[in-house]
């Protein structure tokens, strides 16, 4: 029966908030389910912002924990920046009147997903590596165009670095941004992804979709452009290196949160079935 139930194909009408409405199926078999999410807990990585907020803290409460002629109950308190872990990023980050995690639209949080690696980049020692509209357009040649409404993925296989902080960074310092070190997404070719093709967002399995070279100037071209256009963006991605370059869709769950200007996301792929 449990078989039955998760052999069933769903049909997932999925409208584009920005052009038309585009429909495909989704099979939410479990051997296709992937969990992109990584766990909250005390070692978190948190986009180290000081001040003490930069980690999860989970409190419990237990009453009646050691007496089994009574009810055990128990409910946790925590607490958590919105930018650790993986989390969305909203346009009210980086715009004053920009939408925040309570008033995304669920048509922007669902759509395909293409994965763009850059690992020979940061394999060659090239940590700050900024995908560039060329690379889009090389990865297009191979692989066709990218969907309407799809959310844009940049591997750079940081999932080795988590959660090592400093690893994650690539600095000793974490209140040391001039001197960070990680990937991203050059602005250019952000707007390209939008202007060009009709994407919902972008993602990166390091600590920030753009480079720490546009961080460290405090430029922010790429946070910025995402806002300007109401798209979305995704860090700290876990298990990247199943996702294929095309065919997978992916589902964006953050915490709804009122005036967040990013949340705790649990994200998920549905993959493309297996050719044989
Ligand atoms: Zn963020």
């Amino acid at each position: 029966m449990l078989i039955v139930l998760f052999a069933l194909l769903l049909c997932w009408k999925i409208s584009n908030v920005q052009s038309a409405p585009v429909e495909t199926e989704v099979d939410f078999s479990s051997d296709r389910i992937l969990d992109l999410s990584y766990t909250y807990d005390k070692n978190t990585v948190y986009w180290p912002h000081g001040k003490g907020y930069d980690t999860f803290n989970l409190t419990m409460i237990a009453y009646n924990e050691a007496d089994p002629d009574k009810i055990f109950y128990r409910a946790g308190y925590y607490s958590t920046g919105e930018h650790g872990g993986t989390h969305i990023d909203t346009p009210a980050h980086l715009l004053r009147n920009g939408t925040d995690a309570e008033n995304l639209e669920i048509q922007q949080l669902i759509g395909p997903a293409v994965v763009i690696s850059i690992a020979e980049h940061i394999q060659a020692g090239h940590l700050d590596y900024a995908l560039s509209p060329s690379d889009v357009s090389q990865w297009e040649s191979q692989h066709g165009r990218i969907p309407d409404g799809a959310f844009v993925f940049l591997f750079a296989d940081w999932g080795q670095r988590w959660p090592d902080r400093q690893r994650v960074f690539n600095v000793d310092d974490l209140s040391d941004y001039s001197h960070m070190r990680f990937p991203g997404f050059h602005p250019d070719a952000i707007q390209w992804l939008i202007t060009q093709r009709d994407i919902r967002g972008v993602a990166s399995d390091g600590p920030s979709v753009e480079s720490s070279v546009d961080i460290a100037s405090e430029r922010m071209g790429t946070h910025i452009l995402l806002a300007k256009h109401n798209r979305i963006g995704v860090e700290n991605v876990a298990n990247l290196h199943k996702v294929p370059a095309t065919g997978a869709t992916v589902i964006l769950m953050p915490m709804k949160i009122s005036n967040a200007t990013g949340a705790p996301l649990r994200l998920f792929a549905v993959l493309p079935e297996q050719k044989e």
